[in-house]
């Protein structure tokens, strides 16, 4: 079993039969529901077909929601498509409908009064640039810096301005009930710019009786200013790579990868790694090695999960992009560079003390596993965080705690039920340790757990167990 999770965008391609079953046996960890694309209907299609897969393999699998958030678009072109030829000079107006060639509608209203003349405007992905010359009235007459074909719809990019649109829009409402509803395990929010965003976002989660966690995108230069409010609001983080590679620059890319998934380790944040890690799959049935680079950096980086977009929804080769990102990380885990790694935080009051505690004690008496207990998921994840190098088995009492578990690096989750006391607690671990032969006899492991047993109780109980029979 991999410590790096994986992460896998459902889409089209996933749709055609045999696929999600086929990402399953490559060891897929969780799924992106996407919904800057697609329907409600597909999505609840996907959805159901995900927990489907996943109670017959007998895995936990997370499902998270990513809202599309403040995301700027082109509406309607003629023919659906523009050539920009650079130094040409076209208008941008607001609307859904270009009305004269050389005019690129947009569906953002107070385009004239945010920018100014030297703004950069970035569309599809920051393909093509713009740059604002002057503005005429609602109108912004721009220059093509950057030429090719545009088509409908394609997202475009405002880096230097200080966008006056809502972190949740209408459609994330929207679609946030609808996956809230579902019973999705996290909510992503794209191009984040500031904590109270994220604060928001829980607080409606919930009023809405939900307990999904809150992952924050990171892809905004206002985002990075704000780094560590923004992460310690969250539960965890992307690193999302394409967007902030448009707003900020593609060679700010691998410094802020690092210190981004630096401080979420620091601040026990999961953090996922996303964008074009094997990008040319799409087309190919191999990576470029640099992607195969990429992979395997993003996890010595730390990264609790790496994940796939476009390459497992859309992609001609989603099985194989899959199975290549599990070979990497497999490869990378396996090396001396891999072991050097555990950067041990400081210890922060009393439950992490305990918690280092047991990591060290597992390693010193090479323990067959390190055994959590876990009520919230917060012994679990404390323990991920510190990288252990012995096997991690935690045991949860909802398939909910373990569905958000599992896109945490290393932790391997079972459902238990609810015991009563700590005797009987032991007692069928070792049971269900045996029955999966995790052990043998006169194996030890160490177990953290805290007793007695209660709801709201904090980890207290360090054990050496010896497996007897
Ligand atoms: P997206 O987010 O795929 O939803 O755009 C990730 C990114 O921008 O890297
Ligand atoms: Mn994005």
């Amino acid at each position: 079993m991999l410590n790096t999770k994986l992460l896998f965008t459902l889409g089209p391609a996933t749709d055609r039969p045999g696929i999600l079953r086929a990402l399953l046996g490559v060891g897929m960890s969780g799924a992106r529901l996407n919904f800057s694309h697609g329907t409600h209907a597909e999505h609840a299609r996907r959805f159901k077909k995900l927990r489907a897969e996943a109670k017959r393999a007998g895995v936990p699998l997370t499902a998270l929601l990513d809202l599309t958030g403040p995301k700027l678009r082109v509406g309607n072109l003629p023919g659906g498509k523009i050539i920009l030829t650079p130094g040409a000079v076209l208008r941008v107006v607001y609307g859904k409908q270009a009305l004269a060639a050389n005019e690129i509608p947009i569906s953002y209203a107070r385009l004239a009064r945010d920018v100014k003349s030297g703004s950069r405007i970035l569309l599809d992905d920051g393909l093509l640039e713009l740059r604002v010359r002057s503005l005429q009235g609602k109108a912004v007459l721009c220059e093509v810096i950057t030429g090719g074909v545009l088509s409908d719809h394609k997202g475009f990019n405002i880096p230097e301005a200080a966008l006056h649109v809502p972190a949740l829009t209408a459609k994330d409402l929207d679609d946030l009930r609808f996956g809230l509803a579902m019973g999705v395990d996290f909510v992503a929010l794209s191009f984040v710019r500031r904590a109270e965003e994220i604060l928001r976002l829980k607080k409606i989660i919930r009023q809405a009786g939900a307990s999904a966690r809150v992952i924050a995108k990171l892809e905004k230069p206002q985002a990075i200013d704000q780094l560590e409010e923004i992460i310690l609001a969250a539960d965890g983080v992307m690193v999302a790579r394409g967007d902030l590679g448009v707003e900020m620059s593609p060679e700010q890319v691998p410094l802020l990868q690092k210190r981004i998934i630096g401080l979420a380790n620091a601040h026990n944040r999961l953090v996922i790694t996303a964008t074009q890690m094997l990008q040319s799959m799409m087309e190919n049935p191999t990576p470029t090695r640099a992607e195969a680079s990429d992979v395997a950096n993003a996890i010595f980086d730390g990264s609790d999960a790496v994940m796939l977009s476009g390459e497992t929804a859309a992609g001609q080769y989603p099985v194989e992009a899959a199975c290549m990102m599990a070979r990497i990380a497999k490869e990378a885990e396996h090396s001396p560079q891999y072991n050097r790694l555990p950067k041990v935080p400081a210890i922060e009051g009393s439950d992490d003390a305990l918690v280092a505690a047991a990591v060290e004690l597992a390693e010193t008496i090479q323990a067959k596993a390190l055994v959590v207990f876990t009520q919230s998921g917060n012994t679990a994840r404390l323990v991920s965080r510190r990288r252990p190098r012995t096997p991690l088995v935690v045991y949860a009492h909802t398939r909910e705690i373990q569905q958000q578990l599992n896109l945490n690096w290393g932790i391997e989750s079972f459902r238990i039920q609810k015991q009563l006391n700590t005797e009987s607690l032991l007692h069928a671990v070792e049971k269900h340790l045996k029955a999966h032969q995790r052990v043998k006899r006169g194996d030890q492991v160490v177990v953290l757990a805290s007793a007695p047993i209660s709801n709201r109780s904090h980890v207290n109980f360090l054990k050496v167990q010896t497996i007897l029979a």
